[in-house]
């Protein structure tokens, strides 16, 4: 593993979970000259976000993530499953103007402060990348994550998935049919858990399976992904609800099913 990668990794979490992040300007340096960690960055506005993020997607192709999403599947490259997800998000969002300065409830969005205080300081967009290695990225339905990590997945080497990543993500999704129709996305992260198809953790395996919602695979006709329906921020999660998943994986249920027609237009062949 990189030495800014470690460094990275070790900031943020600890066998206990969170921690308080502490780093030297040395270890900094090294992370940042690796391309691990970043200064904190300058202000962009909601519009020119939107235009970053519309330029960015122009450059990359449904294919292209889709082939990374897989190959990070048997080799557990997580920076490679994130984009997948960010993108399907990304490409989806339609043109709007934010409502409130400091966030947009429609897109995610929030501005990078002018004079950030200590704690923005420590997190800035290094958690952002902490969590895309750590879990494959948490906030894919953040605009600011979501255009962050599309511009760092243009900077990873260029990889090719192989018939075993297929055959991962076959088994993953032939779960479903175990369950019952009325279990919800926990039971089927235990169940691929339990399995062990794949290298990986509870953590991992609930992002895979948001992202996994989050370009339509598993998405209901209530509750379609963004690409089908945009949902903002607001509208995704309603305050009886408990789910703590992202949308729409967090309202769909094993009788959904595998939505065959995103699988074809995600992966590029019939399921
Ligand atoms: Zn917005």
């Amino acid at each position: 593993m990189d030495r800014g990668l470690k460094i990275l990794l070790d900031i943020y979490w600890c066998s206990k979970g969170w921690k308080k992040p502490l780093i030297s300007d040395e270890d900094f340096e090294i992370a940042k000259n690796e391309g691990y960690m970043f200064d904190y960055p300058a202000p962009v506005s909601h519009e020119e976000t939107l235009d970053q993020i519309r330029e960015i997607t122009s450059r990359i192709s449904p294919a292209d993530v889709a082939n990374t999403f897989l190959y990070s599947l048997s080799t557990r490259k997580l920076e490679y499953r994130s984009a997948l997800g960010s993108y399907w998000y990304a490409v989806s969002i339609p043109p709007h103007k934010s409502t409130e300065d400091h966030h947009c409830y429609c897109c995610g969005w929030y501005p990078w402060k002018i004079t950030p205080d200590a704690y923005e300081l420590s997190h800035g967009l290094n958690v952002l990348n902490f969590e895309r290695y750590k879990w494959g990225g948490v906030r894919h339905v953040q605009a600011n994550y979501a255009l962050f990590d599309l511009q760092q997945f243009l900077k990873l080497p260029v990889v090719e998935h192989t018939a075993e990543d297929e055959g991962i993500l076959h088994d993953i999704l032939d779960c479903v049919n175990e369950l019952e129709p009325s279990n919800k996305a926990g039971a089927l992260q235990k169940l691929i858990t339990k399995k062990k198809i794949l290298r990986s953790n509870k953590q991992e395996i609930d992002v895979l399976l948001d992202i996994l919602g989050i370009c339509g695979v598993l998405s209901s006709d209530r509750n379609p992904c963004y690409a089908v329906r945009f949902c903002g921020e607001s509208d995704r999660n309603p305050p009886e609800f408990t789910n703590d998943r992202s949308y729409p994986v967090n309202h769909w249920k094993a009788s959904d099913g595998i939505c065959k027609e995103r699988y074809k237009i995600v992966f590029g062949k019939e399921y």
